[in-house]
Formats: C-alpha cells, sequence, structure tokens
C-alpha cells in the first residue's frame, strides 16, 4: 500500500535526489561535520538543500588535465548527477557539455545575462598570461580575456585545483607560457581557492552546500581556502603519525618500515607542512586508506603553494609544529611491532615535549634574531 506519512519535504528530497530521505540525511550531516558546524546543523543544511533555488554556476577550463572534474565524478553522495541537476544548476561547462562550438558559448553568454551578479564562477585550470595569453584559447578568447569577461559579474569566483588556485603543475619552471592562478591573473584578492591535484570533491561540495545554506562563502584562511578544509596540516591527522612519534620511518620503497606502515617522512613526505583534510575526508568513496599515505606513497604537497611541484619528493619537510593527531591513532591499537598505544603514547609525550619544546625555542631564538624579541 502507498504510504503517504512522509512530510512534502521527505517527498520532494526523494523525488528530486533520487535518494531515500535516510541516505540524504546522511550526505547532509557528513557535509556539517565536514564543515566543522555545530551539532544540530545539518537540518538547516538539509532544509537550504531541499529548497528549489539552484544557484547558476559557469565551470571554465584552461591549463589543466581535468582531474578535477573528474574528481568530482568520483562523488557519491550525492553523485554528480544530483549535483548537476538539483543543488546546483550547471550553466555552462565544456568537459559535461552536450553542447558545442557556437551553440556553447551562446548558452554561456545567454546565462551570464540573464544571472548578472547572481552565478558562481568555477575556474579550473591555469592562466597563461604571457604574450598576451595566446597559449590557451577557447572559442576565440584567451582564457585570460574569457575569465576577466564571466568574473566581472559573477557572485563569488572559486578556483578548483592547484591549477587554477596558484599556477600549478603547468607554472612550474620555466613556465613558459607565464601560467598562473586565477586571483593573480585577474589581480584580485577574492578569489575562493580549493588547490589539490585532484581537490577533494567534498571541500568543493561543502563549499557550495555553505554558500546555498548560509549565503555566503565560508572562512578562508590566508591564501584563500576554506579554513574547515586548510585549516590544520596534513601531519596532524595521518593515520601514521603514531609511528612519526615513535621514530619508525620507512627508509625505502618496499623495506620493511614499508610494509609495516610506518611514517613515510624520510621517504620524503611532505605532510608536516601541507594543510589539507585529506586524511580524514579520504577519496573515492572506497572506504579507509584512499589517499597516498594511506596506499605507502609520501604526500606530495600539492594543496601548498611552493611545495606542491616545486620542492623535490626526496627533499625531507620542515617540521612546522609538534601538535599531537585529533582524529589517529585510537588509543589502545596495536602499532605492528608488539607495541601498545599506551606505551607508545609515553614515549610520544616525551618526544613530543622535547619537540615541542625544541619548537618554542626555535622561534623564540629566530624572533630574538629579527630583534623582534
Ligand atoms: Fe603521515 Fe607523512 Fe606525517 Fe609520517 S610524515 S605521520 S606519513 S603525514
Amino acid at each position: 500500500m502507498y504510504d503517504d506519512s512522509r512530510t512534502p519535504l521527505e517527498t520532494d528530497v526523494e523525488m528530486r535526489f533520487g535518494v531515500p530521505r535516510r541516505d540524504f540525511l546522511k550526505f547532509c550531516a557528513a557535509i556539517a561535520a565536514t564543515l566543522g558546524l555545530p551539532k544540530g546543523a545539518e537540518a538547516e543544511v538539509a532544509a537550504a538543500l531541499a529548497k528549489k533555488e539552484r544557484p547558476p554556476v559557469i565551470w571554465l577550463h584552461h591549463q589543466e588535465c581535468t582531474g578535477c572534474t573528474e574528481s568530482l565524478l568520483r562523488a557519491e553522495h550525492p553523485t554528480l548527477e544530483n549535483l548537476i541537476l538539483d543543488i546546483v544548476s550547471l550553466e555552462y561547462h565544456e568537459t559535461l557539455f552536450a553542447a558545442a562550438g557556437h551553440q556553447a558559448e551562446t548558452v554561456r553568454k545567454a546565462s551570464q545575462e540573464k544571472n548578472k551578479g547572481k552565478y558562481l564562477l568555477v575556474v579550473e585550470g591555469a592562466i597563461p598570461t604571457k604574450d598576451d595569453g595566446i597559449y590557451c584559447k577557447i572559442g576565440g578568447q584567451t582564457s585570460l580575456e574569457l575569465t576577466r569577461e564571466v568574473a566581472a559579474n559573477a557572485a563569488a569566483v572559486v578556483a578548483i585545483g592547484s591549477c587554477a588556485s596558484w599556477g600549478g603543475m603547468p607554472s612550474t619552471p620555466p613556465n613558459p607560457t607565464g601560467s598562473t592562478g586565477v586571483g593573480e591573473a585577474l589581480g584580485r584578492k577574492d578569489v575562493l581557492t580549493i588547490p589539490g591535484c585532484p581537490p577533494n570533491p567534498y571541500n568543493f561540495l561543502a563549499t557550495v552546500v555553505h554558500f546555498l545554506t548560509f549565503g555566503k562563502l565560508p572562512a578562508l584562511d590566508d591564501k584563500n581556502r576554506p579554513l574547515f578544509a586548510y585549516g590544520r596540516l596534513v601531519h596532524e591527522n595521518c593515520e601514521r603519525r603514531a609511528h612519526f612519534d615513535a621514530g619508525r620511518f620507512a627508509l625505502e620503497f618496499g623495506d620493511e618500515g614499508h610494509r609495516q606502515g610506518w611514517c613515510l617522512y624520510k621517504l620524503g613526505c611532505k605532510g608536516p607542512e601541507t594543510h589539507a583534510n585529506c586524511p580524514v575526508v579520504l577519496f573515492g568513496d572506497v572506504g579507509m586508506q584512499s589517499w597516498p599515505v594511506g596506499t605507502g606513497h609520501p604526500c606530495i604537497g600539492c594543496t601548498e603553494q611552493g611545495i606542491g611541484f616545486a620542492k623535490p619528493i626526496h627533499a625531507l619537510a620542515d617540521l612546522k609544529n609538534q601538535r599531537p593527531p585529533v582524529g589517529y591513532p585510537k588509543v589502545g591499537d596495536d602499532q605492528g611491532n608488539g607495541a601498545t598505544l599506551g606505551a607508545v603514547a609515553a614515549v610520544s609525550a616525551v618526544v613530543g615535549a622535547a619537540a615541542g619544546a625544541a619548537a618554542v625555542l626555535t622561534k623564540n631564538i629566530k624572533q630574538s634574531e629579527d630583534g623582534k624579541e
């Protein structure tokens, strides 16, 4: 028999998103948690997403590999199709568009006109600026001209991926095309950046949901990255952190330490100087360990300008701080060599305290050298 006891919101959600209400609410709770919102905020997120208004989005591609879009296509809660059709109105996207040529450009221009001041501009890829930007052209316009035109009337501009954020891979020396990020190319300081190669799709989804729920972009750090995603170092939440604290390091790929899942610091892991939530949010919805360090590869620092694609993989990371992890490991877990976490924690506390004191001392010495203290 047909169950008509559901509320209009529940029915609407099931019809629009094509997922059971329970799954929808789980997604809202996960996004609220990703955003660091207080308990109960998932109801506000659900109410905002269930609204019929969908913000128009114009998505431009420049010098890139389309990995950012590919990464988004791997998001499952909801799938990209749901996101496109039900959460935002994707007006223009060169990879996913059925239209081509003049037809596609006509649709973009019409959307810019109709949604003046209301649409979100998402940029994927670096922008070449050398020789008047002739090294990347779309529909007869250079990337620079096109981005300037579309950004002029956008409600907000989002740079997705490291290339769009600061230049990423295309801007590595000798940078023959003068590639740079959107903010620098446009001379604007208000471009929100979601760096990563690829960026985590949930960080983009959560940013869009924040925009929908609160009508504004989330709080940002000094590089315009959302604090909810880039506020902590990879090292702080890494599942191998206990091994770092206990001094257990893989020294070669395939050695005993590497096979045991020990810390990858001495293989060049840049987690200690890279801000990102990769170890917490993970990738691809395939469960635990679906991130580089989880699969045995050192973090390359792709979310950090000056480290990702700039610092050689063999170079050791600078140890930025010695704060203890907030998520890993669980107290009492066996760390694979017979030592319990309790024992490791005791050693770590001593090591951490000494390292912390050393870090403070180094900072104080530096400040006194600079004449500030
Ligand atoms: Fe994890 Fe790398 Fe830090 Fe080791 S150095 S704990 S592998 S982030």
